[in-house]
C-alpha cells in the first residue's frame, strides 16, 4: 500500500517512514504543505497522513479540502498537536477520514491506518481472503488452506494490493506505484521478479490448487482461479 506522509518534522517524519516500510508499505514524504498539495492529488495513494501544522501557504485541513475537490478519494489521516473539539470537528468537515493527536504512539498510527484502509471497497472485517488464501494485514499473517507461508513484507505488500483488488486486471504500472514509492529504483523486470517470488510461495506448492495469480498477457496480472 502507498503512502503519502507530509510533515516537516524530520526526526518524526523519518522515523515514521523506516517503521511503515518495515511494514511493507510504501511510503514517500514531503515537508511542506504545497509540495504536500502536489502529491495529495496522485490518485495512486492508498492513504494520505497530513500533519496539521505545516510550512508553506495551506495548514494540513486545507491541504485536505484541497485535495478532495481535486477529486482524491483515498482515506486521509490528520495529525494535530492540538486535541479540542473544535480542531477535530474542522479536521472531519475538511474531508479527512480520521485524526491523530500528537504525541501518537507508532503502534497506534498503524492501526489507525489499517482501520482506514479496511474501509470500503473492501469490506470490513481486518482478514482479507479469496479462495483458500487469506491474508491478515494486522498479524501479517498469509495461509493457503491451513498452511502458513512466510513471505519478505515487499511480497506481503504485492499480495494485499491483489488481494483488494481481487479478479481486476492490474497492470504492472498500478503494481509499481501502489507497491513501491517514488524513491524506488524500479527495473522494467522487477515486478516480474515479484511475481514469481510470490508465485513460488502461494501457487507452486499447492499443486492440486488452481493458481491464483495469473498472466492477462498484454495487460498485467490478475488474482483468480
Ligand atoms: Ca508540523
Amino acid at each position: 500500500m502507498r503512502v503519502l506522509f507530509v510533515e516537516d518534522e524530520e526526526k518524526i517524519s523519518k522515523a515514521v517512514k523506516r517503521g511503515l516500510e518495515l511494514k511493507g508499505y510504501a511510503v514517500d514524504t514531503v515537508a511542506d504543505s504545497d509540495s504536500g498539495l502536489s502529491y495529495a492529488v496522485d490518485p495512486d495513494y492508498d492513504i494520505i497522513i497530513l500533519d496539521r501544522m505545516l510550512p508553506g501557504s495551506m495548514d494540513g485541513i486545507e491541504v485536505a479540502k484541497k485535495a478532495r475537490e481535486e477529486g482524491q478519494k483515498a482515506p486521509i489521516l490528520i495529525l494535530t498537536a492540538r486535541g479540542s473539539i473544535d480542531d477535530r470537528v474542522e479536521g472531519l468537515n475538511s474531508g479527512a477520514d480520521d485524526y491523530l493527536v500528537k504525541p501518537f504512539s507508532f503502534s497506534e498510527l498503524v492501526a489507525r491506518i489499517q482501520a482506514l484502509l479496511r474501509r470500503p471497497p473492501v469490506p470490513s472485517g481486518a482478514v482479507l481472503i479469496y479462495d483458500d488464501l487469506s491474508l491478515d494485514p494486522s498479524k501479517y499473517e498469509v495461509k493457503r488452506g491451513d498452511t502458513s507461508i512466510k513471505l519478505s513484507s515487499k511480497e506481503f505488500s504485492l499480495l494485499e494490493y491483489f488481494m483488494r483488488h481481487k479478479e481486476q486486471v492490474l497492470t504492472k504500472d498500478m503494481i509499481i506505484n501502489h507497491v513501491w514509492n517514488e524513491d524506488a529504483i524500479v527495473m522494467p523486470n522487477t515486478v516480474e521478479v515479484y511475481i514469481g517470488y510470490l508465485r513460488a510461495k502461494i501457487d507452486r506448492p499447492f499443486v492440486d490448487k488452481p493458481p491464483l495469480i495469473n498472466t492477462v498477457r498484454g495487460f498485467g496480472y490478475k488474482l483468480c482461479h
